[in-house]
């Protein structure tokens, strides 16, 4: 929180006199366990059974009524994934209800269904979409931080639902609440759980500086080689990103013509060759609709959306990226629900989810994912120049009423580019505390 009233909010004064406080998210720090309660597994479902067994070999105690559990619970996983008929989702109530009674502080509830996409009888396609309408309501009920997300399988999906669950009860996933995220079928690997990146190489524009340094800080974290990528202009800071992450700084714009080519000859002769691509580099010159010119429109979508349908025709051509390699773009909450003197980047931003849908179908076959990270409001010194009404109104409407930050997009991106995340692509990921804006 950086600015007057955010420090007003969170004095001892204000503390004192009960003005409400937002709960201090739990975020994922290496080595941490994915869970330190006890996690309830249960449900009728077709991944319950490899979930508890995962979670156990994972070092987590996990039980099967809320009466095995002495004391709070930390996260409730219900796989609903086999119901067929609205009957069947009272199970959802009458397992969940008293274990939710009982979730800790930053607990987390995922519940696993089925793709209704996969389905064809009426009655079971209703029934599996009732679900989201469950998640998405009960993340707005929970409190003290906790959060509530979605897992829809496409077919035999263990290994993907696996990863997922594993994003959601960690603290990687602090600001992710009532999102779905949908997994194929496929077979999984087993990532290293300090450095799942380890031996990759990634390339993050816009990293001098906001979301996109936080996002080398955290790939590296993760063990990847990181080539920090931003214009001339932001060199010095940029430099200190790369150094810090033991990794190189390319100065680059990325609207440049040849800027893909560059970014591959730059990964391959220095580092040997690139597996994860983030396209952060953005900008906004908001004006409304009819007064937007010429100049502001079409920066924001070259910027934002040209460069990098242009860097990844470079990117993916002759087997630059590797196979099982990573895309991930930068979207944004305005992408999906529009923002009023943003129509050139909310059609920046909807262009980019466009992109990720499409290309992900095309890229398939090479074991590459394409997916998008979609922030909500993030304390960097893009929202920083938010008038203040409208910003603090921004950073609370959100079911976990505060903003969130720079590293917890970073952590559903590095999540994205994890080689176990394979089973999820053209996706679109809302790192938002489940924003208003779009819900
Ligand atoms: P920021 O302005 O703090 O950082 C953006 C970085 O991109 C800067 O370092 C800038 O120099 C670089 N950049 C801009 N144009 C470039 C170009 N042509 N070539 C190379 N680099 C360029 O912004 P941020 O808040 O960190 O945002 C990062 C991304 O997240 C953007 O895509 C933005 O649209 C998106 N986003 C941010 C928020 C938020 O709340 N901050 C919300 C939704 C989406």
């Amino acid at each position: 929180m950086s600015d007057f009233l955010s420090t007003l909010i969170g004095s001892p004064v204000a503390k004192r006199v009960g003005v409400p406080q937002p709960t201090r998210l739990r975020r994922y720090e290496p080595g941490t366990p994915l869970c330190d309660s006890p996690v309830l597994v249960a449900g009728e479902g077709r991944f319950a059974a490899s979930l508890s067994e995962s979670l156990r070999a994972a070092g987590l105690v996990t039980v099967g009524s809320v009466e095995e559990a002495i004391d709070t619970i930390g996260a409730v996983v219900l796989d609903l994934s086999s119901a067929t008929d609205p009957e069947d989702l009272d199970a959802l109530r009458v397992l969940g209800a008293p274990a939710v009674k009982r979730l800790r502080t930053n607990g987390r509830v995922v519940v696993i269904g089925t793709d209704p996409a996969t389905l064809t009888d009426v009655t079971e396609v209703a029934t599996q979409r009732a679900l989201e309408g469950v998640v998405r309501s009960l993340g707005k009920e929970l409190r003290r931080g906790a959060t509530a997300n979605l897992v829809l399988a496409r077919g035999d999906a263990s290994a993907g639902a696996w990863s997922a669950v594993g994003f959601f009860l960690s603290g990687r996933s602090a600001y992710v609440d009532g999102q779905v995220v949908r997994v194929d079928a496929g077979a999984g690997v087993d990532d290293d759980p300090v450095k799942p990146l380890d031996g990759r190489v990634a390339v993050v524009t816009g990293a001098a500086r906001g979301i996109g340094a936080d996002i080398a800080r955290v790939l590296a974290r993760d063990g990847a080689t990181v080539v920090a990528v931003d214009v001339p202009s932001a060199g010095d800071a940029l430099a200190r990103v790369a150094n810090e992450v033991g990794g190189t700084a390319l100065q680059l714009d990325v609207t440049a013509p040849d800027t893909g080519t560059r970014i591959v000859e730059h990964a391959v002769s220095r580092h040997g060759g690139l597996d994860i691509v983030v396209h952060n580099a953005g900008i906004t010159r908001d004006k409304l609709f009819v007064n937007m010119d010429e100049a502001r429109w079409s920066s924001v979508i070259d910027v934002n959306l040209r460069s990098i349908l242009r860097m990844n025709e470079a990117l993916l051509g002759e087997g630059a990226l590797s196979e099982g390699g990573r895309i991930v773009c930068v979207a944004s909450i305005a992408g999906i629900a529009g923002n009023r003197g943003q129509t050139n980047y909310g059609a920046s931003k909807a262009g980019v989810i466009g992109l990720v849908t499409a290309l992900a179908d095309q890229v398939r076959d090479r074991g590459i994912t394409v997916n998008a990270v979609a922030p909500g409001f993030i304390e960097t010194e893009m929202t920083a120049r938010i008038p203040f009404a409208t910003r603090e109104i921004g950073r609370r409407m959100n079911s976990l009423q505060q903003g969130g930050k720079p590293k917890d997009v970073a952590e559903a991106i590095a999540w994205l580019s994890q080689p176990g995340a394979a089973a999820v692509t053209g996706q679109v990921l809302r790192v938002c505390g489940q924003s208003l804006l779009g819900a």
